[in-house]
């Protein structure tokens, strides 16, 4: 059987898949005629960020499942998989522990002027250490975490390591269940209100587009900070940028854009009030290394049908 890898990805999930007597190709050229020649006869793709739309997919003849490499799968029709009784898989174990320690990153980043006081040392300004700008803790401070999944608790864990006070907002879970993990439940509107810093951990969906718009940074407190490693468009970019430039709000720490790579010109570039990290907060090379596998074992396991498929892996199990 034959597995396509759209993109670049740890060795130890092609070493799997090769060792298991599977096909392996790799594809790293994403334009439409290309994928659908390579795509045409694969049992399997392994798939990082390219984009698979029914354009491309109805081109692909024997294809029974795609192994996202990672969790978010806004990259592909799934109403598309659904109706063809293709499985869709993600990498559900591998990825929160990278993704809450960037977010835990752009927390520290964003209040202790680490670039400034670098740059102070560096320059010779080691005595000018009382003019910098005040810098912040985390201790006792409000967290706002939107979206309690698997990555929401992880920076949950995180940040009661850092004696925050952590408030979360997610309707889909009971609130009891919310409190067993010494978090508070909170609305959106009264949590943005008390916030010292908001991290959002939301899928991307008709619900969530500019879930954070003019409205809710309005909403935010002027030294608060806002983080968002989930996916683009959750934020509306445009709203967040007069919200730094008017500097109502103190900083944001982005990992995902509406457009990615952003265009060159983007209006954040010209802000110092914000972090800019290029979609990597899962990029980690312990977790790329798990993603690889993971991804590469949910394609082995169900091609073979074998019990070790982990089930929470399967996205669209109930179309198949
Ligand atoms: P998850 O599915 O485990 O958790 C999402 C949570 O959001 C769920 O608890 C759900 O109840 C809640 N939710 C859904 N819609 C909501 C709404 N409208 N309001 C409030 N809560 C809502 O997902 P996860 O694995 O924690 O991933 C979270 C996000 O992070 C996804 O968008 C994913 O694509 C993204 N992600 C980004 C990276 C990266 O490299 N930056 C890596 C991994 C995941």
């Amino acid at each position: 059987m034959k597995v396509a890898i759209l993109g670049t990805v740890h060795p130890k999930g092609l070493e799997f898949l090769r060792e298991n007597d599977l096909e392996v190709i790799e594809v790293k050229n994403f334009e439409n005629q290309i994928l659908k020649k390579e795509l045409k006869f694969v049992d399997a793709i392994l798939l990082r960020t390219s984009i698979l739309d029914k354009n491309i997919l109805q081109h692909c003849n024997n294809l029974k499942i795609i192994s996202r490499h990672g969790v978010g799968y806004d990259n592909v029709d799934l109403d598309y998989l659904n109706e063809r009784k293709i499985a869709l898989g993600i990498t559900s174990t591998s990825n929160a522990v990278s993704v809450s320690e960037h977010v835990m990153s752009f927390f520290m980043y964003l209040t202790k002027n680490l670039s400034l006081s670098d740059s102070y040392v560096k320059q010779g300004n080691f005595d000018k250490r009382s003019e910098l700008p005040d810098i912040f803790e985390l201790y006792k401070k409000k967290v706002l975490i939107m979206g309690f999944g698997r990555i929401g608790k992880e920076v949950a864990k995180r940040c009661l390591g850092f004696d925050m006070d952590i408030y979360v907002y997610d309707p889909f879970l009971d609130g009891e269940f919310i409190k067993e993990k010494n978090c508070v439940p909170i609305e959106k509107e009264d949590g943005l209100g008390i916030a010292d810093f908001v991290s959002i951990h939301l899928p991307l969906n008709k619900n969530t587009k500019n879930f954070i718009s003019q409205t809710e940074l309005k909403l935010m407190k002027k030294n608060s900070v806002l983080v968002n490693t989930s996916r683009g468009g959750i934020v509306n970019e445009n709203d967040l940028y007069q919200a730094l430039k008017s500097k109502k709000i103190r900083g944001a720490g982005i990992d995902v854009f509406i457009s990615e790579p952003p265009e060159s010109n983007h209006p954040f570039f010209q802000l110092d009030n914000i972090l800019l990290t290029p979609h990597n907060a899962a990029l980690t090379l312990e977790c790329r290394a798990r993603m690889s596998l993971e991804a590469s074992e949910n394609i082995f396991y169900f091609l073979k049908n074998m019990p070790e498929l982990n089930e929470k892996n399967l996205v669209n199990k109930k179309f198949l």
